[in-house]
């Protein structure tokens, strides 16, 4: 065993040009999510790693297609026995706006690649290029060491995660054939981190109708009034909507402090308004009021259970008010981007056990945390695959933000980690 690590160590050490150099060449093709920036060749980058993935020899096939308009995919495929493993990483990366662009280090610029100062920089260096490459740099490892692991394995790689899409996506990669029951997922997890839990998360619109009146009237819409008044002359959708919103602000405090997963803390469960926008004319209540939002919540609820606490408490509202009882608000879930179920492993599953066997190897004591953001993770648990998150890189290292990169020793234990971990399958 101790003969393993040490080969392993050796190896990297011997060839770290290479597979820098891999991340580099890879950060250097910009891959910017077609749906959320520009990108003049959307499959360039894919189309190198084919190449440069089939140029190693060490894959029985190298699959690549696109996927929609603008999205491509590459699954690159090791044929083993017994049940297959997935790995899933996302290519693209979210656009680098002018003002990052000014903003970002001029001498390790969003494309360069650049090594400095033992730091790989790059739009996508942390997220995730570097998860990306770690496993495939491990199965060169094993290569160079004759060792080859004896599970089939997949490594996939799509092209829109970042705009939460999963059709072109990871949908497209199991529609495909490449199916398993467990997979690693290689985001950054706060540096190699084995990540069993994930938030889940939904969006959703509330529409409520209300009734329009001139603003002369809103005394009877408000306080008891004659006999001979009509009973509802007006009723103001914007007063309806507040109302909700202040149940939906109780519930999310109950959630907060009554939910708990080991692995995250109390309050993760959290409704966020995003929108507001009303129907109706200057000098009358309002007619119509829709609320924007999503609903984030700790993994030990289920998508169902969430579902329903969130619907009875728009129901609460609904019972206690005479108008809303004869004109219910309108609830659309999922708005914008599908649902995206929870992810909720149990620690002693033998994937977690052989990630957390990886990390001792090297004389590292395994983290377990949870991730309070979502990812492709939680639609390859919505196809019922056991997923586990672990890569290198972290938030910290400018993720979504400027002068992003990943530091070159994580990188490379991260090679280290996946290259035994593949050994012992
Ligand atoms: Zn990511």
């Amino acid at each position: 065993m101790e003969n393993l690590i040490e080969k392993i160590t050796a190896c990297i050490e011997k060839n770290k040009t290479e597979y820098i150099n891999f991340l580099s060449e890879y950060l250097q093709k910009d891959s910017t999510n077609p749906a959320l920036g520009q990108n003049e060749n959307p499959f360039a980058c894919h189309r190198w790693m084919k190449e440069k993935l089939e140029s190693y020899n060490l894959f029985d096939k190298v699959d690549f297609w696109e996927s929609g308009n603008d999205f491509s995919n590459v699954v690159a495929v090791k044929e083993g026995e017994g049940e297959p493993l997935l790995f899933a990483g996302h290519t693209d990366t979210v656009p680098v706006t002018d003002t990052q662009k000014q903003e970002w280090r001029k001498d390790a610029g969003p494309w360069s690649g650049a090594v400095k100062d033992g730091k790989i920089y790059g739009r996508g260096a942390s997220d995730m290029k570097a998860g990306c490459a770690s496993p495939l740099m491990a199965m060169h490892v094993l290569n160079e060491l004759g060792i080859k692991p004896k599970r089939p394995l997949y490594f996939s790689y799509v092209m829109s995660e970042e705009n939460g899409g999963r059709e072109f996506g990871v949908d497209s990669i199991i529609s495909r054939g490449y199916k398993a029951k467990e997979c690693i997922v290689m985001e950054p997890s706060n540096n190699l981190a084995i990540v069993p839990a994930i938030q889940g998360e939904f969006y959703f619109t509330i529409t409520v109708q209300g009734l329009s009146y001139h603003i002369a009237s809103r005394h009877h819409t408000i306080y008891p009034h004659g006999y001979n008044v009509k009973s509802v002359p007006g009723k103001n959708a914007i007063e309806l909507a507040v109302e909700i919103i202040q149940e939906l602000q109780k519930l999310e405090k109950e959630l907060g402090l009554y939910i708990s997963h080991p692995l995250t803390e109390n309050g993760s469960t959290t409704i966020n308004f995003s929108g507001i926008k009303s129907k109706g004319i200057f000098s009358a209540g309002a007619e119509e009021c829709t609320i924007r939002g999503s609903m984030l919540y700790n993994p030990s609820i289920s998508q169902e259970e969430a579902f329903k606490f969130f619907h009875d408490a728009i129901n609460r509202v609904t019972e206690r008010n005479f108008w809303l009882k004869e004109h219910p608000p309108v609830v659309e879930i999922p708005y914008l981007l599908s649902t995206k179920p929870p992810v909720n492993v149990e620690l002693k599953h033998p994937l977690c056990e052989k990630l957390a066997e990886a990390a001792r190897a090297f004389g590292k004591e395994p983290v377990f945390e949870s991730c309070l953001s979502t990812s492709d993770a939680n639609y390859l648990q919505d196809h019922g695959i056991a997923t586990i998150t672990m890569g290198p890189g972290a938030n910290e290292y400018g993720v979504h933000g400027v002068s992003e990169y990943v530091p070159v020793d994580v990188y490379l234990e991260a090679i280290a980690r996946y290259a035994y971990f593949l050994s012992r399958l």
